[in-house]
């Protein structure tokens, strides 16, 4: 017969699966010795029966029941024994914590008849046996037959006013048991029946209810997002009660072994005398520091601290505590490896390697690529204490301060004579998306992480605090708490914490920006931060076999990227050689009407281009760079068409010289398409315009012979964009081969020749293309587009958010590689690839380069690099680093 419960004492941590976190970690610290209040489990597995079946699992009732006789034995008391009741909490437990599940029913057991037991128990303390029953019924009603909350909070803030007090701890034993009569009185018009009075039916509904709030909307929805599978299902806790409410001597409290937010060690935690449960979390009353427990407990206290350096020893990591305090003695109630901030997972996994509890390979583990992209944003200079006037989520990370405005509309007039805005609504749309480029930042009062405006941000790496719901949004004026914000008015929002300020908070950039520049000494900075971040990026480069480079099209950038740590330049995009002043020789490119007209502008754009590389290869020096040649469609260069249209007709009108302009507008018109990404561009144009791609070629050649006679070890790579078929990579490199052999003769450069994949196809006859391409370069952004068919500019702002919100992805594709569809592609061509060329050479260079999640992805296909943004770098190394360790795993330790 299949086991559904488990006793405290047969369980431990690592059966989070079966018995759900917190009951996998109320067994082992049951098994550490650990004082736990005595309680069982019942399984993850029961619950997948019952939401299968709709009943409980044959069998199930009894084994509850012989577990509940045992520790009816054990505490010597009856559940709801209305002499002496044993009363006990109800507490679900999945395997991830998980919002909009059912949460803890504490006190079941008490009725009218037991609440007189409890307080003759208690030594006649009727107050706190009718405090007890009043919580039951309100925890009962809300979680388990879903009565509106705030009728409760209603009827304690009545009773509360009725008596002229203000604290819940004032309330009388007449007043709480007039509440019990007031709280059962909302129960029945709700429910339609009265409060059950049988303890063993409370226990039951409590259990089903929280099996069933496996499937409650929110928690679906959650699970979707997560990609945290559907059917695994919650386990549910009874736990004997242990009661902080039963006095001065009394109390809960929650600890972290750590400082959660600087990582700090050190005692934090708050405390709260004469209260139950999340009394303490809930901000009811002001809480004390655990450091008062001392003075009021020094017992206690000093046993909670041992404990804690147990646990942490234990799980060699920082835990967060549950712990309830009943006349004087100590239980704990709950512990797990705690949530921290990204500088506290750092600073802690490098003190737990000092400290000798982990090694290094397990230190990378414990930080991610995100947290340390968090690190690298600039951050609100909070040394002047500026009180948040409300806080929401933050939804895409960031400092950003302005005047606030609240429609699109005003959010582009206002930045474009120079103001620096937020742009505030109740939540965005499409519309707005103008207005969200405009401003530096964006404040909604409705929607989560999801929501439109949250996913647009993140995109564009804009800050963005969403769903701050204390907001009133209205037309030109916005108030929270009764202060009013005017359209005009200057706020600041940060959207790592969520936190809104009114007026301009200053900023500074990152400490660990300053070191990735070399501005900071790790050694000498005497920052805990900076040392372990200095620490953690050493090793995970010791590590990694992937390595990084770097998108740069600019000497600076490369600069920038190679102190950043990048091992090369994977994308050295051309197209921005062609703007500016040089536009116009561009324009007689396109506009020349014969073979010599079409190479006298290529003859002026070649040294430009030639002193462009140079440029870039100077920088590089030693170190590859990968050099695209020319991608975009060349009306890109032109100016638009409406308004070129508009302009003639207007000279005409005027009886104006129009014969330049007529002449632009009708080779605009010629080259006009309904769908540039997919028409005339990348090697197609080089194709069709003779000369172009040959241009190119020539200066990068030459560049790298000006700088190998300079001393220096240009190693270029010219790419091939939007290759499709062979056939193509062919036509293009015998014609390069020969304008390279040309220029480099005996000057012992070496120029590779690949290609870009980024058309489905390309990836799908990848055998035939590597014959004619010395490395891949996969553009997985185009790979992207159109292997999903989505036009990235149209579809993130129309509809991704809709998508993201009925969970049809979790992420973004253009933000995290879509590992079974377009990840396939790169597999494949990846496999047939190096097939057809050993040793063949493979890269990305599109911006999921930088993403951690795919970086672990472009690891495990075995790819040789990855490239991304300059600011990227440090994140990519660092996931590198991880993706190693990961797939080392078992056989390492
Ligand atoms: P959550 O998962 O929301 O933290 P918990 O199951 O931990 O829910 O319980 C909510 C609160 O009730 C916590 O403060 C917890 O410490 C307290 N609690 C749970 N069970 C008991 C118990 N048997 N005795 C006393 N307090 C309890
Ligand atoms: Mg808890
Ligand atoms: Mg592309």
């Amino acid at each position: 017969m299949v086991k559904f419960v488990y006793d405290f004492s047969e369980g431990n941590k690592d059966l989070k699966d079966l018995l759900g976190g917190k009951g996998a970690n109320l067994a082992e610290m049951t098994n550490l010795g650990l004082p736990v209040p005595a309680g069982f489990t019942i399984t993850t597995e029961a619950c997948r029966t019952f939401l299968k079946s709709s009943a409980l699992p044959d069998g199930l009732d009894a084994e509850i029941a012989s577990h509940l006789a045992d520790l009816e034995r054990a505490m010597g008391r009856k559940l709801g024994d209305p002499n002496d009741p044993l009363l006990v909490s109800v507490r679900s437990g999945a395997p991830f914590s998980m919002p909009g599940m059912m949460e803890t029913v504490l006190n079941v057991g008490l009725n009218d008849e037991s609440v007189a037991g409890l307080s003759r128990q208690a030594g006649g303390n009727d107050r706190f046996a009718w405090d007890s029953y009043r919580r039951l019924i309100q925890m009962f009603g809300k979680t388990v037959c879903d009565v509106p909350g705030d009728e409760f909070e209603q009827a304690l803030h009545d009773a509360k006013e009725s008596r002229g007090v203000r604290d819940d701890v004032q309330l009388d034993a007449e007043a709480l048991q007039e509440l019990v009569t007031a709280y059962k009185k909302v129960f029945s018009k709700h429910t339609g029946h009265d409060f059950p009075q049988d303890p063993r039916e409370q226990m039951s509904l409590a259990i089903e209810a929280v099996f069933r709030s496996w499937n409650a909307d929110r928690a679906v929805l959650y699970r979707r997002q997560e990609r945290i599978p559907a059917d695994l299902g919650t386990a549910v806790n009874i736990v004997a009660m242990v009661f902080g409410n039963l006095g001065p001597d009394s109390g809960t409290g929650v600890a972290f072994t750590r400082d959660p937010a600087t990582g700090e060690s050190g005692i934090y935690g708050d405390y709260l005398q004469n209260a139950q449960g999340e009394d303490v979390v809930a901000g009811i009353r002001n809480t004390l520091s655990l450091h008062d427990l001392e003075g009021l407990d020094k017992k206690s206290y000093d046993e909670l601290l041992q404990i804690m350096a147990t646990l942490e020893g234990h799980y060699r990591d920082l835990c967060d505590i549950e712990f309830t305090i009943e006349r004087g003695k100590l239980w704990m109630l709950q512990t797990r490896v705690g949530k921290r901030t990204a500088a506290a997972a750092f600073t802690i996994a490098a003190q737990l390697v000092d400290e000798g509890m982990i090694d290094l390979d397990e230190a990378l583990t414990r930080v991610t690529g995100a947290q340390l992209g968090q690190l690298m944003f600039p951050r609100f200079d909070l040394s002047s204490s500026p009180t948040a006037i409300t806080r929401g989520v933050g939804a895409s990370p960031g400092a950003a301060y302005g005047e606030v405005v609240f429609t699109a509309a005003d959010a582009t007039a206002k930045a474009a004579s120079g103001h620096n805005v937020i742009l505030v609504r109740r939540e965005t749309n499409p519309d707005d998306l103008p207005g969200m480029i405009a401003a530096q930042g964006i404040l909604t009062s409705r929607g989560g992480k999801t929501s439109h405006a949250a996913v647009v941000a993140r995109g564009m790496g804009k800050t963005c605090v969403c769903g701050a719901d204390e907001l009133e949004v209205g037309r030109d004026q916005f108030t929270v708490g009764g202060q009013v914000v005017h359209e005009g008015d200057v706020i600041s929002i940060d959207g790592t914490t969520g936190r809104v300020y009114l007026g301009e908070v200053p900023v500074r950039p990152s400490e660990v920006v300053q070191y990735f520049e070399g501005d900071l000494d790790p050694a000498q900075a005497n920052d805990p931060l900076v040392a372990a971040v200095h620490l953690l990026m050493t090793h995970a480069d010791s590590r990694s076999s992937l390595k990084v480079r770097t998108n740069a099209d600019t000497g600076a950038d490369a600069a920038r990227a190679r102190r950043f740590g990048a091992q090369g330049i994977g994308l050295c995009r051309t197209e921005h050689m062609f703007l500016g002043d040089r536009r116009e020789l561009v324009e007689r490119l396109i506009l020349a009407h014969n073979a010599t007209e079409r190479k006298e502008a290529l003859d002026a754009l070649q040294p430009l281009q030639r002193t462009d590389f140079l440029e870039i290869f100077r920088e590089m020096n030693g170190l590859p760079v990968t050099v695209r040649l020319i991608d975009p469609p060349l009306h890109e260069f032109l100016p638009s068409l409406e308004e070129l249209a508009v302009q003639v007709a207007v000279a005409r009108e005027r009886g104006e010289e129009v014969e330049r302009e007529q002449k632009m507008l009708t080779a605009v018109r010629r080259m006009h398409e309904s769908n540039p990404m997919l028409g005339l561009r990348g090697v197609r144009l080089g194709l069709v315009i003779p000369g172009l791609f040959a241009m190119q070629v020539r200066a990068i050649a030459e560049a790298a012979v000006a700088l190998a006679a300079e001393g220096g070890h240009p190693r270029p790579e010219i790419m091939v964009p939007l290759v499709g078929a062979v056939q193509e990579l062919e036509t293009v490199r015998a014609e390069a081969e020969k304008i390279i052999a040309d220029v480099v003769r005996d000057s012992g450069v070496e120029v590779l020749i690949g290609t870009m994949i980024e058309v489905p196809r390309a990836a799908l006859t990848a055998g035939q293309i590597a014959e004619a391409a010395e490395f891949f370069s996969f553009g997985t952004n185009d790979l992207t587009q159109m292997g999903w068919g989505f036009s990235r500019d149209d579809v993130e702002g129309a509809f991704f958010w809709r998508y993201l919100e009925l969970g049809i992805f979790g992420i973004s594709p253009f933000e995290s590689i879509d590992r079974d569809g377009v990840g396939r592609l790169v597999r494949i061509a990846s496999e047939e690839g190096r097939q057809a060329r050993p040793g063949l050479k493979l890269g990305v260079c599109g911006e999921h380069g930088g993403d951690p999640d795919s970086v672990h992805f472009f690891h495990e296909v075995g790819l040789d690099y990855v490239s991304c943004s300059p600011f990227r770098v440090p994140i990519a190394r660092l996931e590198a680093g991880r993706a190693a360790v990961e797939s080392a795993g078992s056989d390492h330790r």
